[in-house]
């Protein structure tokens, strides 16, 4: 890889050289039908990652659009929206839909701990809700939710099932066509996601899967209050990329094909198990140094982890001790600053540069006055991802 340092924060995520070769081939111009090939290739991708029998979207925004396009295209101002929060990213949805005049109310878990689905099925029990969101992994505590439960709990109310997968797309499975508990009224409706997590192309494409509930929805709202954010508009491009509703980011749709190919020449199953095995490895290593994750290992995320420092640990000091190594983490929201960082292992890291890593994360401990052993700590790691 080209890449300099190990950019192993929850996004953006390293980024392979055809990828970087990609984005840097001839900018053409958006209706050449040599770009609209691609175009349209990456559109059937993004499809086949959802299994999506509706309609997928792919614009110039970042994970914040495809979080906008997702609610904005399906609730409509004074209808209720049901946000289940694990964290920062789960909460966003409460702004954002406040930003509409949409009514929300919200289920939040612990940081850490998975949401009470009990009391997320008395919510939904009262009536009401046009949809449910549920972040798929919550990038502030590296929690994963349960959809296995969500989606049965929610669905049988009749709302629709909106999955934030900003840092779970390609790493973890989002089959919209899964009819969870048998039941086939019981799937995801919409999924959300950017191009810098766990897909590994640079920061820049919002990316959205509308199944064919979602996209009734969207119908029967008639007007929404977006224009660059309707997916009503983009409908007819996504179908055709050769007309024009805006200018696409052709450089970007050149990185997001090449970085979608990757994924599938890896394959989605081999891709899943990968990014499982990465956690429980990235885990088990830190563990040995007295590094806990603040999610239990049960509902750990695969794509990161949120990684509570050993008591009296200066956060700043032990980050700049990695970056002088050339290897970034970031820093930990809200109430864990300072007493946390979060480690990215997702998209195209790879099984050597966590080994690195867990060595980097020990030599730093030592430079700031902690003793561990940073042998055992590698030779766990690889143990670990080979079970
Ligand atoms: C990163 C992230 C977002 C926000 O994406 P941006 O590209 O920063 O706008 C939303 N949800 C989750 C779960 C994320 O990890």
């Amino acid at each position: 890889m080209r890449n300099k340092e190990m950019l192993l924060i929850p996004g953006p995520t390293p980024v392979a050289d055809e990828v970087y070769d990609a984005l840097s081939m001839e900018t053409r111009a958006h209706t050449d039908p040599r770009f609209v090939a691609v175009y349209k290739d990456a559109l059937s991708m993004t499809r086949e990652l959802f299994n999506c029998d509706g309609q997928v979207f792919v614009i110039a925004g970042s994970g914040t659009l495809s979080m906008e396009m997702a609610v904005v295209n399906t609730v409509a101002p004074g209808e209720k929206l049901l946000v289940v929060s694990h964290g920062y990213f789960g909460d966003r949805f409460i702004q954002l839909a406040e930003a509409f005049g949409i009514k929300v109310e919200a289920v939040k878990s612990k940081w850490g701990e998975h949401v009470d689905v009990a009391e997320v099925e008395d919510k939904l029990a009262k009536g009401g809700f046009k949809a449910v969101t549920v972040t798929h992994v919550d990038t502030s505590t590296g929690v994963e939710a349960d959809l296995e439960r969500l989606v049965p709990a929610i669905k049988k109310s009749g709302a629709l099932f909106i999955l934030d997968g900003v840092c779970a797309s390609a790493a973890i499975e989002e089959d919209m066509g899964k009819a969870y508990g048998g039941n086939p009224e019981y799937r995801i409706d919409v999924v959300l996601t950017g191009s810098q997590k766990a897909i590994g192309v640079p920061p820049g494409l919002a990316i959205v899967a509308f199944g064919k509930k979602a996209l009734a929805a969207r119908e029967a709202l008639g007007r929404v209050s977006a224009y660059y954010a309707d997916i009503k508009m983009w409908a007819p491009i996504m179908e055709n990329p050769s007309k024009y509703y805006a200018t696409p980011a052709v450089n970007m749709i050149y990185a997001y094909d090449a970085g979608m190919k990757a994924v599938f020449t890896e394959g989605l199953k081999k891709r899943y198990a990968r990014h499982r095995a990465y956690g429980k490895a990235v885990r088990a290593a830190l563990a040995t140094y007295g590094l806990k994750a603040l999610a239990p290992d049960a509902i750990a995320a695969p794509t990161l982890t949120t990684v509570l420092h050993v008591e009296g640990t200066d956060d700043a000091a032990f980050r700049a001790a990695l970056a002088k190594k050339g290897m970034i983490v970031a820093g930990a929201l809200a109430s864990l600053a300072g007493k946390a960082f979060r480690i990215g292992h997702m998209g195209s890291t790879t099984p050597e540069m966590l080994e690195k890593a867990v060595l980097y994360i020990g030599e730093a401990m030592e430079e700031l006055g902690m003793k561990v052993d940073k042998e055992n700590a590698v030779d766990t790691f690889r143990k670990a991802y080979r079970a």
